[in-house]
């Protein structure tokens, strides 16, 4: 079941990722402002300015998170967090104290088969910090997170049935883990999924519990399925939220934006390391239409505190190229010819446990779309 729209910030997207990257690397020089011809001014300095270099364990990034940083970039947060209103050992308010220690922009609280933190999630709103509801769906049958839907997802009715519950409420729904032991997801037929946990945070990105779930996702995208790669902390102790987490590409720091780059895939997932990926200027979470035969430009670019070791480009689930850096950033410009529909994704990891997925770049050519090519 293919989902698929444009992004309309394709426009905006090379210069944001260009003047950003270039505020790394001159942290010092006063933020700077262009202007995108679409949509005023963006602030483009605001997504890595954000941003400190810490561990690859627990890396408290953003030691200064300035109120007045809303507007477009990338900010980190958290989607799958719990408290004592389930099994987690903090409240909401701990969770969210946490979360804006660890430098977190936005925290999910999603507790198992409960929407009752809401009343205390709605309190723990703060300038530059956005706490937000979602339900970890908990049955037999697996776990899944549900986003954005109006109430609580009747786990009782089966998997495929809560699916449509969650659709039918405005939510989106993702498979937590389905790889854990004990918890494993058992219903491989479902339809109207959005998207996948690959990287629960209660396991390392390399422990085969993950690596299941990425291989998961690869065959999913290679059925044509559009979806989208979580990152997860699943954070039982306020501590561990954070850890991991995802970056996403938000217009604004609001709960409309982030649902948005949710549903989207503007966003990857890390415990450290950055990763930007375009192709020809758009951003990962984006559906490219090309001409057939036509090549594409690609841009990668990683960073992190520590030096890289890899940065792996993958296409249609096999690594297309990897590249071994010798230092901590890595930038990437090479072009690639698509089949009829090809989708791309990037991972980096570093020396010292740090480890980020970028979501895809879905490629289809025009023949592939059913368009006329010449009907203008
Ligand atoms: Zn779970
Ligand atoms: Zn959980």
């Amino acid at each position: 079941m293919a989902r698929r729209w444009m992004h309309p910030l394709m426009a905006a997207w090379a210069l944001v990722l260009a003047v950003s990257f270039a505020a790394v690397r001159g942290r010092e020089a006063p933020p700077a402002e262009a202007d995108d011809g679409v949509r005023g001014t963006v602030r483009a300095w605001l997504p890595d300015a954000r941003r400190a270099w810490g561990s690859a364990v627990v890396r408290p990034v953003r030691a200064t998170c300035p109120a007045s940083a809303s507007g477009p970039g990338w900010y980190d947060g958290d989607t799958h967090s719990h408290t004592r209103h389930s099994d987690g050992g903090g409240t909401v308010a701990d969770n969210a104290a946490a979360a804006i220690r660890a430098g977190l922009s936005f925290l999910f609280i999603t507790d198992h088969n409960t929407l009752n933190g809401r009343a205390e999630v709605a309190a723990q709103q703060r300038p530059g910090f956005l706490c937000l509801t979602g339900e970890e769906v908990t049955a037999g049958y697996g776990h899944a997170n549900a986003y954005q839907a109006d109430g609580s997802v009747a786990w009782e009715m089966g998997p495929q049935a809560m699916i449509r519950a969650a659709h039918r409420q405005g939510g989106i729904l993702f498979l937590n883990h389905p790889y854990f032991p004990g918890f494993t997801w058992q219903a491989d037929d479902v339809e109207g999924h959005h998207g996948i946990e690959v990287w629960n945070g209660l396991y390392s990105p390399g422990h085969e519990v993950n690596r299941r779930a990425f291989a998961l996702w690869d065959r999913e995208l290679n059925e044509g399925e559009r979806l989208v790669g979580l990152a997860g902390s699943d954070a039982h102790k306020p501590a561990k939220v954070g850890n991991p987490r995802i970056c996403a590409y938000l217009e604004a720091l609001t709960p409309r934006a982030v649902h948005r780059a949710m549903r989207r895939g503007t966003l990857y997932g890390t415990n450290g390391p950055d990763v930007r990926f375009t192709a020809n200027g758009a951003p990962m979470g984006t559906d490219l239409r090309v001409a057939p035969g036509a090549p594409v430009a690609f841009k990668i670019a990683a960073r992190s505190a520590h030096r890289l070791t890899r940065v792996t480009l993958i296409r249609n689930g096999a690594v297309l190229r990897e590249w071994a850096p010798a230092g901590p950033e890595k930038a990437i410009a090479l072009s690639d010819t698509p089949t009829d529909r090809t989708w791309y994704r990037v991972e980096v990891a570093d020396v010292d446990g740090g480890f980020a997925f970028s979501n895809p770049i879905w490629v289809e050519t025009e023949r592939a779309a059913g368009l006329e090519v010449a009907r203008r």
